[in-house]
């Protein structure tokens, strides 16, 4: 009892870890997955503003190139001016381009107009001056990016945003842009650069990491000298971390609650069914069933084995293949055997009476063989029944014996006091050869499985001859099980096995057949 209890305590502590484990894998899933999601996020916008610079920066050169190139000394020609005007139309991104003298536009695609430009923020590689976030007088509230050839004034003028409007309109929050590497100053930026990445960040070209409160994106140019950055803070972390939550959380519940159902219901079926078992006890729900056993040489019937059937209460027959090992996993195989021994007493007593050379046999668990007091039990019934020992067989099922010292002891007792004790099912077990040599036994059933492969190809169709070969050698006597075919038992018969049972013979009957058959066979 105390068993069954904890088995059923393992269960619901299983159950509870099904709808446990499920909704924690969820949150470490979900929290991963948003992790993942803003690095991927962050690297794809660091990507397309560095892809942005490069497109800029080409035209700011390509623009100013062409200017150097022109002919005259004097830079705002009427020529020029022309000039500067058919680069600002041909290009996609160039807000203006002119002519830059001591800290002033002198002039422009625009015109002669002159107005003040500053100071350079830095100069860049390559003999550029760069100045950022200037307005232009004619553009007013304009932030613009002036690059200009400090050998020759020329300069080119783009508006900041053609680098910059890469994220949706509520990313506010995020900071990106376009940094110098080794002049360490932002050309482009919405939102502030934090110097202290550059420790993390070192020569790589290319990095993703977690600052503390914010991922950052890094990727730098392999043509010019900056690189493109982009930082998601954890606010937007968590944001994505809740969404994902919202989704995987009520997948993991319902998983979850699967699981924990399933379990409940394998706690209730184990449930039922013992508790079915020990009502179909009280109830008088089994009765035997007796498959005769052949003389393969005369086709004699010499005994039957005798089978445990079980109709419940509905009226459905339950399979001893399923109710034999329930009874022995919920520990009430022994009130099974016993009620066995009972049926028999009352069907077989006055057949075994008249019949002194017929043999009944009943199976037994491993757990009746660890029952010293089994020995005196059968005895008892054969007093009962008043016919010999000999006419009651015993089969032992070769599944674990658990006690093998008592086993030994019990076996021996048996067959002290007339029982013929045989090994069934053999060759399925996993010690089947180890119980030969451990108990003496008088006889040997060779399992079905083995008695089907006569006349196949299977792989395992050999075996049977070797454990009729090592039966023969231990002179133990055989009884070949469902033996189906005419060629099966000529097979049986002629390798020197002498008992069958099977199908080809008769299927388990009642007792009451069983003695009408035996008698117009004897007439
Ligand atoms: P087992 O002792 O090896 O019984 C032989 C099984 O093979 C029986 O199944 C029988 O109906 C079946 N059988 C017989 N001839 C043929 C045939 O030609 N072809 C095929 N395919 N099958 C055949 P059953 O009655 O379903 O019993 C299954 C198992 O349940 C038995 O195997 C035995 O291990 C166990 N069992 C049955 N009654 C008892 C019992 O009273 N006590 C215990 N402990 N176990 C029992
Ligand atoms: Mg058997
Ligand atoms: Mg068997």
């Amino acid at each position: 009892m105390r068993r069954i209890k904890t088995r059923i305590a393992i269960l619901y502590g299983v159950g509870l870890l099904a709808v446990l484990l499920p909704i924690i894998a969820a949150v470490l899933l979900a929290e991963h997955r948003s992790l993942e999601q803003q690095k991927d996020r962050a690297n794809r916008i660091a990507s397309e503003i560095l892809y942005r610079a490069h497109r800029v920066t080409d035209q700011l050169a390509a623009a100013v190139l062409e200017l150097n190139a022109s002919s005259g000394a004097e830079r705002c020609s009427d020529a020029n001016l022309d000039l500067m005007r058919k680069l600002v139309v041909k290009s996609n991104l160039l807000i203006d381009v002119g002519y830059i003298d001591n800290q002033e536009m002198v002039c422009s695609s625009f015109g002669r107009h002159a107005y003040r430009v500053g100071l350079p923020t830095y100069r860049g590689g390559g003999g550029y001056d760069v100045r950022t976030q200037v307005e232009h007088p004619l553009l007013p509230g304009s932030r613009l990016l002036i690059s200009t050839d400090h050998k020759t004034g020329f300069s080119a003028l783009i508006h900041e945003g053609a680098v910059l409007d890469v994220a949706p309109a509520d990313s506010s929050r995020l900071t990106y842009g376009v940094f110098g590497v080794r002049s360490k100053t932002e050309l482009f930026h919405h939102g502030a650069f934090d110097p202290g990445w550059l420790s993390r960040i070192g020569n790589a070209h290319a990095t993703t990491f977690f600052d503390g409160s914010r991922i950052v994106a890094w990727s730098r140019s392999g043509r010019y000298d900056f690189a493109a950055y982009a930082a998601i803070p954890r606010s937007e972390i968590d944001h994505s971390w809740g969404q994902a939550m919202l989704v995987l959380v009520p997948v993991g519940i319902g998983a979850g609650l699967v699981l924990a159902l399933v379990v409940a219901q394998l706690v209730r079926l184990q449930r039922t069914l013992s508790t079915a078992l020990r009502d179909a006890l009280k109830n008088d729900e089994f009765f035997l069933a007796y498959q005769p056993i052949v003389d393969l040489a005369s086709g004699r019937w010499v005994g039957a084995e005798a089978l445990l059937r079980w109709r419940n209460a509905n009226g459905v027959m339950v399979s001893p293949d399923v109710f034999i090992p329930e009874a022995e996993r919920s520990h009430l195989i022994e009130r099974v055997t016993e009620r066995v021994v009972q049926l028999l007493v009352q069907d077989a007593a006055e057949l075994l009476r008249e019949r002194p050379d017929f043999h009944i046999a009943i199976n037994l668990s491993a757990q009746d063989f660890s029952n010293a007091a089994l020995p005196d039990r059968l005895r008892g019934a054969c007093a009962q029944m008043r016919v010999h020992p000999r006419s009651l067989h015993i089969e032992a099922t070769e599944r674990v014996f658990l006690d093998v010292g008592q086993t030994r002891k019990t076996v021996a007792a048996l067959r002290a006091q007339g029982h013929v004790v045989s090994i069934d099912d053999f060759g399925t077990g996993y010690s089947s050869l180890s119980y030969l040599t451990e108990f003496e036994l008088d006889c040997l059933k060779i399992d079905k499985c083995f008695v089907s492969t006569i006349g196949t190809q299977a792989v395992t169709r050999n075996v049977i001859g070797h454990i009729i070969e090592m039966a023969k050698s231990l002179q133990l006597r055989m009884i070949a099980e469902g033996v189906e075919t005419q060629e099966q038992a000529t097979y049986l018969r002629e390798h020197g096995v002498e008992f069958a049972q099977g199908w080809l013979y008769a299927k388990a009957m009642d007792i009451r057949q069983l003695v009408q058959k035996l008698d117009t066979a004897k007439s």
